[in-house]
């Protein structure tokens, strides 16, 4: 623009603010918050697979030392503060996969849905967003072909089900680890924590409704086309991540390997208070962070920050969470 150009531009706003007596709006005119947050999916291509990432919504754990009890609370807090996180209380995110390989819809999880009335919000309000969500995305329940779960556990298999225990997903068979279906459809099992009692009861309901639609995972063997099962036990007994690969792109959807991007990798060996063996899940999740820092594949993590894709850097001891950016289309 010429400055001659400029000159003209000023003297017209000058001139017609003058005519029309421009005023500053006053503050009773200001609008509500609304407080809602926008449909959250995000969608990204995986060789000829399309990928999109639905939430079922925040998940807060509340106060951080009685989550991870092998946790110096001093270090703990340290690691929060350096990370520009709150050191008083952890949220997690519940980032659900859905799969099209042009022939089949496969879901990964299904959060914390509303099956269990009272006890699906036990960690408030933000949870059970999955259908909402999935809708957002264009995907409706009826159209799933599969649903395949990383573990049994209230978050990734309570929303299997309605309140009334009819299926959520009536053409879906689950694919589920018979480890995890044994022990968490086990009353026997209802000792220890307090939390046992009704994640049983609500495995039962959820599972129980697939009965004559269940197909077992086993370790190194495909779930779906490209879909390989890799056991990773301690969080539960049968816990699973999946290598999923099409064209020469791999990514590895590791469940609940760790549960915080900062606290679990930075320190691997730090136990996490849901684990059903807390020991052998520290080794697992040593052992398979190891692997993923050395592939380099990229990895979906159902608890780290939304959309919970990334790569596994080491750095000193542990790891650095490293987020793929949200503009890539396409992962590899
Ligand atoms: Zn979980």
């Amino acid at each position: 623009m010429t400055l001659l150009n400029r000159r003209a531009l000023l003297g017209g706003a000058i001139a017609m603010g003058g005519a029309l007596s421009l005023r500053v709006p006053d503050a009773g005119a200001a609008a509500p918050f609304r407080n809602s947050l926008p449909p959250a999916w995000h969608r990204f291509r995986l060789g000829e697979y399309e990928a999109t990432i639905v939430s079922d919504g925040r998940l807060p754990l509340g106060q951080p030392e009685p989550a991870f009890p092998a946790s110096p609370p001093a270090e703990l807090r340290g690691l929060l503060e350096a990370a520009f996180l709150p050191p008083d209380t952890a949220t997690l995110e519940q980032n659900i996969l859905v799969l099209n390989t042009g022939r089949q819809l496969i879901l990964f999880d299904t959060g914390m849905g509303e099956s269990m009335g009272a006890d699906s919000k036990m960690f408030g309000p933000t949870t059970g967003q999955l259908l909402a969500n999935m809708r957002a995305a264009g995907i409706e329940p009826e159209q799933i072909d599969l649903v395949v779960l990383t573990h049994a556990h209230n978050d990734h298999c309570w929303g299997l089900t309605t309140a009334a225990g009819q299926r959520v997903f009536p053409n879906a068979q689950v694919a589920v680890s018979e480890a995890d279906l044994k022990y968490w459809t086990d009353d026997g099992n209802k000792r220890g924590p307090a939390f046992m009692n009704v994640f049983i009861e609500g495995a039962k309901k959820n599972l129980s409704a697939y009965r004559d639609r269940l197909v077992m995972v086993r370790d190194g063997q495909e779930v779906a086309p490209g879909v390989v099962a890799i056991a990773t036990p301690g969080h539960t007994v049968g816990h699973h991540c999946y290598a999923i690969t099409s064209g020469n792109q791999v990514m590895v959807n590791t469940g609940d390997l760790a549960h915080h991007h900062i606290l679990l990798l930075k320190r691997p060996a730090w136990e996490f208070s849901y684990d059903t063996d807390s020991k052998l899940s520290a080794q697992i999740r040593s052992r398979m962070l190891d692997r993923l820092a050395t592939d380099r594949h990229p990895v979906l993590s159902y608890h780290f920050p939304w959309p919970g894709l990334g790569h596994v850097a080491r750095a000193g001891k542990g790891y650095d969470w490293v987020p793929v950016p949200m503009n890539m289309s396409s992962l590899g």
